[in-house]
């Protein structure tokens, strides 16, 4: 039997509703495991209690306690799940697709929709799935949802009440459940390396959205001083405004100031093609970099993530347009 390693962190999977019928975490999730008493027909669990925390509240340094989390016990399991809040699942498996380097054992998030405690809920079925997927020689982060198994780095929440609550617009699904389990092709199953954790990120990023009427003042103000990194979510290929109210000031005082800037994209399918319209143009030849195809929650983590890995902006431009765990698609592989 395969030994798999369930770490708990919060979300509705464990809530329950408060005296005012608000979800509120319990203090302890021991109680979970009570819904899926059949889980261990399916693998050898161990259990491990991290938090208890609606994953509106997980930020970059719980990340690192669930990275380390994996890397300390990475020896003695054949792979790890998750359990999450759905609010914030797309970011955390992001990040732990760039901190656990070489990853070579499946590490699959899930939650659900609905507390496990409700009799209708997804709970059972995500989190049985997930160990599933866990005794699989799949080497990558990956959120299992309703009825697909997706890449973590390329996943977005885009229903709060569909079971399939998260699509991967730019990367077909791993796996789709049906009546046997079958991975796709491009499901990463590299073996046999040593996981390498990389957990330093820099936090200090602006995440700027470009909407009708922004201004360069707006965009100034949203780069304070200590500023080391910022993302533009522009429309379409990567324009934004250009005429006479447009934000080319802002940009270039940004990139001039040496801070590595990003343009990625308001539009959930495709990517930046910043070489299609004036605006994309000028932010490339003023030294712009470009998210491709990832999404907004890749594009940011991985900034922040490029950032901790090197000080060399040159360095940090390479690394960021290269595809390090799947998080983009290759220019030439692309359709
Ligand atoms: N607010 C919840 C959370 O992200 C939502 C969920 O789990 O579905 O923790």
């Amino acid at each position: 039997m395969k030994r798999i390693c369930l770490l708990h962190t919060g979300g509705t999977i464990t809530m329950f509703k408060n005296a005012a019928g608000v979800l509120q975490p319990p203090t302890s999730g021991e109680y979970l495991l009570e819904y899926v008493p059949n889980i261990t027909k399916i693998a050898d669990i161990d259990n491990v209690f991290l938090f208890q925390l609606d994953s509106s509240d997980i930020n970059p340094r719980h990340w690192k306690v669930i990275a380390e989390a994996i890397a300390e016990r990475y020896d003695r399991y054949d792979g790890f799940v998750i359990t999450h809040g759905t609010d914030t699942m797309a970011y955390t498996a992001t990040a732990l697709s760039f901190m656990l380097g070489n990853l070579s054992k499946p590490v699959i998030v899930t939650g659900s929709q609905l507390p496990i405690s409700e009799i209708a809920s997804d709970g059972v079925t995500n989190l049985i799935n997930a160990v599933r997927m866990a005794c699989e020689p799949i080497s990558e982060v990956a959120i299992m949802f309703g009825h697909h198994l997706i890449r973590g780095n390329r996943s977005k929440k885009v229903s709060h009440f569909n079971l399939d609550a998260f699509i991967s617009p730019n990367c077909l699904p791993l796996s789709e459940l049906g009546a046997e389990l079958r991975l796709a092709d491009h499901c990463m199953v590299r073996r046999s390396k040593q996981v390498q954790l990389q957990t330093d990120l820099v936090t200090d990023v602006a995440f700027i959205k470009i909407f009708p009427g922004i201004t360069n003042a707006f965009i100034l103000g949203m780069v304070p001083p200590r500023t080391r990194g910022v993302i533009f979510e522009a429309y379409g290929t990567g324009n934004f405004p250009l005429g006479d109210e447009g934000i080319q000031e802002a940009m270039e005082n940004i990139i001039s100031q040496g801070i590595p800037t990003v343009i990625s994209t308001q539009c959930i399918y495709g990517g930046v093609e910043y070489e299609r319209y004036q605006g994309g143009w000028f932010a490339k030849s003023r030294g712009a970099i470009t998210a491709q195809d990832m999404t907004s929650e890749a594009a940011l983590i991985k900034l922040m993530w490029c950032l901790g890995q090197s000080s060399d902006d040159k360095e940090i431009k390479r690394l960021y347009q290269t595809n390090v765990v799947g998080e983009l698609t290759e220019r030439e592989t692309r359709p």
